[in-house]
């Protein structure tokens, strides 16, 4: 017996029944972005290492444990992406865009990250991610979020997920805020898990997004970090907060929310779902006004969201959210005969020739005819039509109505024009 070959753990096939959900979400969020003015760009999926040693930070989850990464034949340090806001400026820098006046991008694709596979959690997963970079108001903050939030109205999702806003503040800022956090914590150094005392002294930012529960407990005496922001910051987010109410979008502001990666600063959020269990945030983004220095060039701002789709797939199949499927097919071709399927295509050719949204799926099975047209009705395809013997000879086709139930003959030189009546085609 051979052993059957799986897929590598982590890293799954997408069917065409999911796809079906997959591709009606892809498009309304590509539809939204569309209606925003943001740009396609599409990005390799390997990318030197070192880019992002140099931009995400040495004591991430990420760095440390994350990447797949490996040498060329030639000996060069690559790896899969684990994220895309940093391909993404690379390539703004590399294509000189910005001077072009191009500022607002959106990418999809996959990413990679070697992490403990679960519901939610892939090591293949893919991302909608959105970035516009140069603008320092609040307003572009504000247009993301109006963006995003859009995307859950269309997707029926507004009143399930839910927004949690923070501002990190300026590396400076956080420069103070870190000695007070670590000098806070030191005191409960016995109660922290490996993962937290290792950050205590390399990341300790990061502890206040543990996960751990007796870890929670401490950090509410923590000091806070919006005590510690300056007046620009605390302008920022006040500022934000307030247009946010005006445009009526619901929010907490969640004083412990950091964001994973190093490059943020100032406003920093998550759109969560809380019954999808500990990978609830189904959108993550912030601000990254140091990124661009940290890749050798001006300093430019940047803001961007990433959409974790697997996670919004399984949200919108949770709460089993209602969307209008495409119809597989239009013309079903039940062949009568083996030696007939030069008919069969021939004739298909001609429909798609006149009618080229149409379509035609020709049945090659050696299935008996009952069992092909119970397949036509299980797809719902709206019309079948026979070509046997009979047929080619009298240049007159039968034809099943399968939604009204009834059959006729149609000569070969009317059934365009029939097809046509039948899906009021307007060209
Ligand atoms: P988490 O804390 O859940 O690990 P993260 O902070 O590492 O998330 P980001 O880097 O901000 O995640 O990525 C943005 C979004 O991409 C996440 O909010 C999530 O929806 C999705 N995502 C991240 N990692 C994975 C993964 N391994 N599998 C599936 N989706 C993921
Ligand atoms: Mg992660």
């Amino acid at each position: 017996m051979y052993k059957i070959i799986k897929s590598i753990r982590g890293m799954h096939d997408y069917l065409p029944e999911e796809l079906k959900l997959w591709n009606y979400i892809e498009n309304i969020i590509k539809e939204v972005l569309n209606s925003y003015c943001y740009l396609e760009i599409r990005l390799p999926i390997l990318e030197k290492t070192e880019i992002f040693q140099r931009a995400i930070g040495n004591v991430t989850d990420i760095i440390e444990k994350e990447m797949y990464s490996f040498e060329d034949r030639k000996g060069s340090n690559i790896t899969l992406r684990p994220e895309g806001t940093i391909g993404c400026v690379r390539a703004i820098i590399q294509n000189n865009l910005l001077y072009k006046k191009k500022q607002k991008f959106w990418y999809f694709g996959p990413m990679f990250r070697y992490e403990r596979p679960q519901k939610g959690r892939y090591r293949q997963f893919y991302q909608f991610g959105a970035e516009v970079f140069g603008i320092d108001g609040e307003d572009i903050d504000l247009e993301i979020i109006l963006l995003t939030y859009r995307i859950w109205k269309r997707l029926g999702l507004e009143n399930n997920i839910i927004l949690e806003i923070n501002s990190i503040g300026s590396q400076l800022d956080r420069i103070k805020y870190k000695k007070k956090l670590i000098f806070f914590l030191k005191k409960y150094e016995y109660l922290l898990d490996e993962d937290c005392k290792r950050r205590l002294y390399t990341n300790p930012l990061r502890i206040l997004d543990s996960k751990n529960k007796d870890v929670q407990e401490i950090l509410t005496k923590a000091p806070l970090l919006n005590e510690y922001l300056d007046t620009a910051s605390q302008n920022h987010f006040q500022s934000l907060c307030k247009m946010m109410d005006i445009h009526g979008i619901p929010y907490r502001h969640n004083k412990y929310l950091v964001r994973g990666l190093d490059y943020y600063s100032s406003t920093v959020f998550e759109w969560k779902n809380f019954e999808l269990g500990s990978q609830n945030t189904i959108c993550a983004g912030g601000r990254y006004d140091s990124l661009f220095e940290e890749l050798n060039t001006n300093k430019i701002s940047g803001i961007g969201f990433a959409i974790g789709m697997e996670r919004l797939v399984l949200l919108m199949q949770k709460l089993n959210i209602f969307f209008p499927t495409v119809r597989e097919v239009d013309i079903y071709i039940i062949i009568i005969g083996n030696h007939n399927t030069f008919h069969a295509t021939a004739l298909s050719e001609e429909i798609r020739n006149l009618y080229p949204k149409l379509k035609i799926f020709i049945d090659f099975s050696d299935d008996n005819i009952s069992k092909k047209i119970k397949h036509a009705a299980n797809i719902l395809a709206p019309i079948a039509i026979f070509i046997g013997d009979n047929e080619i000879k009298k240049k007159c086709f039968l034809v099943k109505d399968l939604v009204h139930k009834k059959q006729y003959y149609i000569l070969k030189s009317d059934i365009l024009i029939k097809i046509n009546h039948f899906f009021k085609i307007i060209k």
